[in-house]
């Protein structure tokens, strides 16, 4: 056995503790509504972690690894993180930069915590890991699994496009369709987990998925020379990735390895609003009604996040805010993305620049962050669905040779 970095378990819902080992992927009292928080020792890791980072040659996620919960001793297989920061446009209307993680082996920041689900997975024995998931989750686990030499099933809902469950199986991933939508593919995945011994990277059920996204939030700070931008517009689904940006940030901030933390500006379409009606309600994470969801967005296509805990507390805590776009408003943004730096996003990405442009302008002194979170590679047939493109680019034209 090697060492692992020293943390706590506290349930966001009961506020109980545990050790590491004590269990498993949630409070076993509070089940699916008592997602954990990775907590570390701060004050002795925060003493040297800057130090720790910059003697790390790679720049990847792993470099950040005395805040993780890994081993010592764990060796990456795939460069994964270590992404590109942008500047967009630096003029008295303030600066934009982009943190373009579509440069990930599967082209979306799931690598981040699919990375760390195989390491965990790995680290504690396991030989199968799985995962319920439509898209770009169900991916960074097949291709994270097939180079660290894991088993990887994937539980999909029957309705998932093909083009997906065409490049989990190109990585060698079992995948099983299930009937039904999400929901249904991710109590099969529970099931199977259990019965069979495997281990589950579901997001709704496995705490330590922030772990892995958080790591983001340690670049853009490494990227700015440990000077935090004013705010970051992160696109919300589950609520997982707009958590775990504020985690990094916070404990960044704990550690006194940098002054502050930035406004969260957390992003969802208005088709999929849930938590910005909770958090205009004021009544907690349980503030709204659930609605079915309705964007062309995929990947922030939530009716009922599963990370709603965290994702408040990210924009409450930060003093930030949840904003609405409509689908138009995003797929606008994918090109002004594309155009405006090259980084072609999908569109449930580019919903955090939707977000950016409409929430309004910046000081001349003020820096956001806008974080694409995934490729406009995947989703081609969207942004020809949107009809965007015969918009502003014109009628389709064939010249004769
Ligand atoms: C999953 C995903 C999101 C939303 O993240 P949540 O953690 O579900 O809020 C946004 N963009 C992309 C590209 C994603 O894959
Ligand atoms: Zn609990």
């Amino acid at each position: 056995m090697s060492m692992e970095t020293g943390y706590l378990l506290r349930c966001l819902h009961c506020h109980t503790s545990y050790a590491k080992n004590e269990v498993g992927y949630c409070c076993p009292t509070c089940e699916l509504d008592g997602a954990l928080d990775v907590l570390y020792d701060y004050e002795r890791i925060g003493a040297s972690f800057r130090a720790d980072v910059a003697r790390r040659d790679a720049f990847d996620m792993w470099r950040y690894r005395s805040l993780l919960p890994i081993p010592a001793d764990f060796r990456p297989v795939l460069h994964t993180g270590g992404s590109p920061l942008y500047t967009l446009r630096h003029d008295e209307r303030g600066r934009i930069l982009v943190k373009d993680d579509t440069r990930n082996p599967t082209g979306s920041l799931k690598d981040r915590a699919s990375a760390l689900a195989v390491a965990l997975a790995s680290s504690r024995g396991y030989d199968t890991i799985a995962t319920a998931s439509t898209g770009n989750a169900a991916a960074a686990l097949a291709c994270m699994s097939a180079a660290s030499g894991m088993r990887c099933v994937i539980f999909a809902p029957d309705s998932a496009p093909r083009e997906k469950l065409a490049q989990m199986r190109a990585y060698g991933a079992s995948v099983i369709e299930v009937a039904g939508g999400y929901d249904e593919a991710f109590v099969a995945c529970y099931e199977a987990c259990k019965e069979n011994g495997w281990y589950n990277r579901s997001t709704g059920i496995n705490s330590y998925m922030s772990e892995g996204k958080k790591t983001v939030s340690f670049e853009i700070a490494e990227q700015l020379h440990w000077q935090v931008p004013d705010r970051v517009f992160v696109p919300v689904g589950n609520g997982c990735i707009v958590g775990a940006v504020y985690k990094g940030f916070h404990e960044l901030y704990q550690m006194g390895c940098t002054d502050r933390v930035p406004r969260i500006m957390g992003v969802q379409a208005s088709g999929s609003d849930f938590m910005y009606r909770a958090w205009r309600a004021g009544t907690g994470p349980n503030g709204a009604t659930a609605q079915p969801a309705r964007t062309s967005a995929g990947s922030i296509s939530v009716a009922l996040p599963r990370d709603r805990i965290k994702a408040l507390r990210a924009i409450e805590h930060s003093g930030g805010e949840f904003i609405t776009v409509t689908d138009a408003e995003i797929f606008d943004a994918v090109t002004a993305l594309a155009r405006g730096c090259g980084v072609f996003a999908e569109a449930g990405a580019a919903a955090a620049y939707a977000g950016m442009q409409k929430w309004g302008s910046l000081a001349a002194d003020e820096t956001a962050v806008v974080l694409v979170t995934g490729t406009g590679l995947k989703d081609i047939a969207g942004l020809l669905r949107s009809g965007v493109l015969a918009e502003a680019v014109g009628e389709r034209q064939v010249v004769a040779a």
